[in-house]
């Protein structure tokens, strides 16, 4: 008996893509491509858009928070 197997999910495991946020690697089928800068991002990093279905890197996702800086007048 060996316990070589593990519980990491082939899409956890490390991949030929590698994602610009964290430097982690990935599965191409199973990472994203941010729909703004289009940049690889990992099943990890991933930000999803429920309003849009679409997804986004964190780092667009960031500057679209802050861009949405409320101001009163
Ligand atoms: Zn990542
Ligand atoms: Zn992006």
């Amino acid at each position: 008996m060996s316990r070589d197997e593990t519980e990491t999910p082939w899409w956890l495991e490390p991949g030929p893509e590698t994602c610009q946020h964290c430097q982690g690697t990935f599965h191409y089928e199973a990472g994203y491509h941010c729909f703004q800068c289009d940049s690889p991002i990992c099943p990890v990093c991933v930000v999803e858009l429920h309003e849009t279905r679409q997804v986004s890197c964190p780092d667009c996702h960031a500057q679209a928070d802050i861009s949405n800086d409320e101001q009163s007048g």
